[in-house]
């Protein structure tokens, strides 16, 4: 019933010495295969897990591109994957910034969604993506394969922040990417073994335990969002909404940066931390690490499990100030 945590690094040849399923952990462990199964059959392709979802980001960007080489990355998308790409751009990888709701420029060799975008919500145009020659990557770790399932709309991979709403207790650091293509599967995961951007087993483990109940987060996590934008959008102290319709994510602008302070340092049950997708309610402004690119009074909030009731409650003493 529960997946045994084999924390093992190496693995004996066969009594012939010929190698055996798994003969050392960098190669591929039995934990971490599991996970690998159950989220390949979630999104309907062939899953590997990394040790953080900027890590799968960092492993697919290399192995799919070469120096000179340009990504077309949606605007918008969660900003650290814009700052994984300038850390590799003094090894010549370009990136152009687009509107994802449109088509992607031409003259790129990778075209890089967010469905929907952290922080600003929108949902990718799948169908002019794919149209597009070059491979299509849709980083859905806020829909998560409960709200959509990519590689179904003919995208190449997808990325997920496992780390996220998958595993989803906020105790695992890991990322994922499927691909539906079995070749270029195999091609990454032996850049993987190569450069060593591999999952441990222990929060592979986790992950196998998060995704046990992953549906029921999720929907239940869905129904409170919606419940929470709908009363956020009537509310007189808030300007702007953005929640997409599906997922636990949305954000909401005050007047100003005082304002949003004031609502991060009133919280009773909400949390006022970073990240999102586990069962604990976050919520911060963005700017902090965003500075000008979001507005000065964006609050992300990342709605758990709690009592959709005593959530809004909180967020209404809070912006009562
Ligand atoms: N993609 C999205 C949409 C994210 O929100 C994050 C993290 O916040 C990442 C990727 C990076 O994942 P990790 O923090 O697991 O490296």
């Amino acid at each position: 019933m529960s997946t045994p945590l084999d924390r093992s690094t190496l693995w004996p040849y066969d009594e012939w010495g010929e190698l055996g399923e798994f003969y050392y952990q960098r190669d591929g462990s039995p934990t971490v295969a599991a996970a690998e199964q159950e989220i390949g059959e979630l999104d309907g392709g062939t899953a590997l897990l990394f040790p953080s979802g900027s890590g799968a980001t960092t492993a697919l960007a290399l192995a799919q591109l070469a120096p000179g080489d340009t990504i077309a990355l949606a605007e918008g998308c969660y900003f650290g994957t814009g700052r994984t790409f300038a850390a590799l751009a003094r090894w010549g990888l370009r990136v152009i910034e687009f509107d994802q709701t449109g088509p992607p420029p031409e003259e790129v060799q990778l075209v890089w969604l967010e469905a929907p975008s952290n922080p600003f919500l929108t949902m990718p145009d799948l169908e002019t993506a794919v149209a597009h020659p070059a491979p299509v990557v849709v980083d859905s770790t806020v829909a998560t394969p409960i709200h959509l399932r990519p590689l179904e709309h003919g995208v190449d991979f997808v990325l997920h922040s496992a780390t996220k709403y998958l595993a989803g207790h906020d105790d695992a650091l890991l990322g994922a990417v499927v691909c539906r293509d079995p070749h270029l599967a195999e091609a990454l995961r032996t850049f993987r073994t190569y450069t060593g951007i591999v999952a441990a087993p222990d929060p592979a483990w986790l992950l196998l335990r998060g995704l046990k109940t992953l549906e029921l987060r999720v929907r239940r996590q869905t129904e409170a969002a919606a419940s929470i934008a709908e009363r956020l959008r009537s509310h007189p102290a808030v300007k702007t909404v953005r929640y997409p319709g599906l997922g636990g994510l949305l954000s909401f602008d005050l007047a100003d940066a005082e304002a949003a302070q004031k609502v991060e340092t009133s919280l009773c049950v909400i949390v006022n931390a970073t990240s999102l997708g586990g069962v604990t309610t976050l919520l911060e402004n963005r700017r902090r690490w965003e500075g000008d690119r979001v507005p000065p009074g964006l609050l992300r909030l990342s709605v758990g499990l709690e009592d959709p009731e005593v959530l809004w409650a909180d967020l209404e003493q809070a912006l009562a100030g």
